[in-house]
This record gives structure tokens, sequence and C-alpha cells, in this order.
């Protein structure tokens, strides 16, 4: 375990597809509340090639952090940087997938798949089919790809979304709490085909959630976030070996990680909780509303 800085001590020089978070902080003001601090000083390294998973309690500014980092939103100050360079705006460099599903219903899966890539032209159209079959095939969807989103399963929506960003070719996906509201089994194996994915494809990911196991089944790093404002308090290797398959879980390995990172997130939820107590189950006060107009 060690403090996440956030600074990769490698060299200075970010490498494709390598993400560094300096300092980040977000305000938000809304009329009539207190100002809103939801990141302070947030620092952290996505190392490239590598699954950083980000975990935190509910409401502690991670997907503000993956709005910021996927250029949907910009930081109050700090700096987020993409092989180097500041990150201006949305770009396929750094895809999002969210939780809620955002396949077009008029389409096919396979049009839906390859409607970036038909935007783009060039090579990366002329071989959007093929990838976009083979991304498919990976996830077990190649016999659904004329179906309609509605004829398929929430877990093969899921499936198909990630091909969908995945034909795209990103430096980076970001994957903010992807899996969250799928039953048990549908969800272990979303990760299963995710962990696929990630060793074909060897695409640097951060996948955000609130789910100690699945970020541990997932991870090769995993960095707890503090409770609101956020920022990195924790980091933590994930050193199991891979495959990952189900029975990592039961090692002596992954029980003394697990509890390492238990640690860290239950000090975060236990304040949460003395906190509501202190102010009569009231949001934090950085939230809390004012008199004034
Ligand atoms: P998480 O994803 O960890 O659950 P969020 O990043 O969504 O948390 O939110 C962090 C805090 O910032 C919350 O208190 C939330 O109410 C606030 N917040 C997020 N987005 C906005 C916004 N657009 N306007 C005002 N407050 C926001
Ligand atoms: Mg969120």
């Amino acid at each position: 375990m060690k403090n996440g800085s956030g600074k990769n001590n490698e060299e200075n020089v970010l490498r494709k597809g390598e993400l560094e978070i300096q300092n980040v902080e977000k305000t938000f003001r809304i009329p009539g509340c207190a100002p809103c601090v939801a990141l302070k000083d947030c620092s952290l390294t996505v190392e490239r090639g590598k699954l950083t998973v980000l975990v935190g309690p509910s409401g502690c500014g991670k997907s503000t952090l993956a709005n910021i980092i996927a250029g949907y939103d910009t930081p109050g100050s700090g700096k987020v940087l993409l092989d180097g360079k500041e990150i201006k705006g949305s770009s396929s460099d750094c895809i999002m997938i969210f939780q809620e599903t955002a396949l077009w219903p008029w389409m096919t899966i396979l049009k839906n798949v390859t409607f970036g890539p038909s935007l783009l032209g060039g090579s990366k159209k002329q071989q959007a089919v093929s990838k976009a079959m083979s991304l498919l095939e990976t996830v077990g969807l190649e016999e659904f790809a004329d179906k309609y989103p509605a004829q398929l399963s929430g877990g093969m929506q899921r499936r198909a979304e990630v091909c969908r960003a995945l034909v795209m070719e990103p430096k980076v996906l970001i994957l903010d709490e992807p899996f969250r509201g799928l039953d048990v089994m549908t969800r272990a194996l979303m990760q299963e085909y995710l962990l696929k994915l990630y060793q074909q494809t060897g695409l640097t990911m951060f996948f955000i959630t609130s789910e100690i196991d699945e970020a541990l089944f997932l991870a090769d790093r995993v960095l707890v976030m503090t409770q609101l404002p956020g920022t990195i308090k924790t980091v933590v290797e994930v050193d199991l070996p891979r495959p990952r398959e189900f029975h990592v879980t039961t090692s002596e390995q992954y029980r003394l990680i697990k509890s390492q990172v238990m640690e860290s997130l239950y000090e975060e939820g236990a304040k949460i909780f003395t906190h509501l107590q202190g102010i009569g189950g009231n949001v934090p006060d950085t939230c809390q509303s004012t008199d004034a107009p």
C-alpha cells in the first residue's frame, strides 16, 4: 500500500494511453446552495495498458472525475494529461461507458457498433464491420449482430456497448459503474467478458465501482477515494495472477488484499455515517442548501 500522490516516478514523459490527473479540484455552484466541493487536490496515474479501478463511497466524486477525464466537464483547477497533453474536451481518445444503456433502439447491434467508425471514414470505416464482428464474437454476441437492442437482455446490451466503445480504438476506456443494476450472475459474467477483452486488446482501462469484490477481481491496481470532497486516499496493487477466474476470490492472497481495501473504505463509510448522525441525516455540509438566493 502506498500514498496516492499519483506521481509516476518512472519518468516524467507520459506514454501512449497513459493518463495523469494532477491536483484536480471541482466545485459545483448552484444558486441557493452552498458550493459543493466534489474533488479536491485529486491526483492519480492510470498506467498504460493497465486496468486501474477507482472505488469509493457513493457521492464521493467518482463520476465527476470520470466526466472530467472524458472531457465532458472541466476541472476548476489542476490538469488532466493524456500522453503528456492536456485533455480539452471530449474525443475518441478517451471513451466512456456509463451505467445507463446508450444503444440506439432503431439500429441493429452491428449498426450500433459500427456507427462511430462509419463517421470517421478511411481505414477505420473499411475495417469497422470485420472488427465489430470479431469483438461481438469475443463477447458471445455474433449471432445477435442483426438484432435490435430491445431483443437483447440487459447484460447483452452492456456487452454490445463495450464493443461499440472498443471498435473506436480509444487510448483509454473509462467505465463508470457499467454493471450496476445487473443481477449477480450476469455481473460476474460481464466481469469475465471485460477481462477477456482487456487481455485481448491490451487497452488502458479506468473502471469505476463501489463494489470491492468487483474492483479486486478486475484490477491491476485499486485506488480508494475518500468521501466528499473526493481525493485518492490509498493505492493498492492487486498482483493476483491473470487470467483470473472465479476461484481467485477464495485465495489467501485475495483475502489479504481485500482486507487492505476494506479497511481504507470502511473508514470513509464510517465518516459519512458519523457525519449524517451529526447533522440529523442531511447531506454533507459542502452541499447543504443555504438561505442565500
Ligand atoms: P459518485 O459518482 O461518487 O457517486 P458524483 O461525482 O456523481 O459522485 O457526485 C459528487 C458530488 O457532486 C455529489 O454531492 C453530487 O451531488 C455533486 N454533483 C455532481 N454533479 C453535479 C452537478 N452537475 N451539479 C451539482 N452538483 C453535482
Ligand atoms: Mg457515479
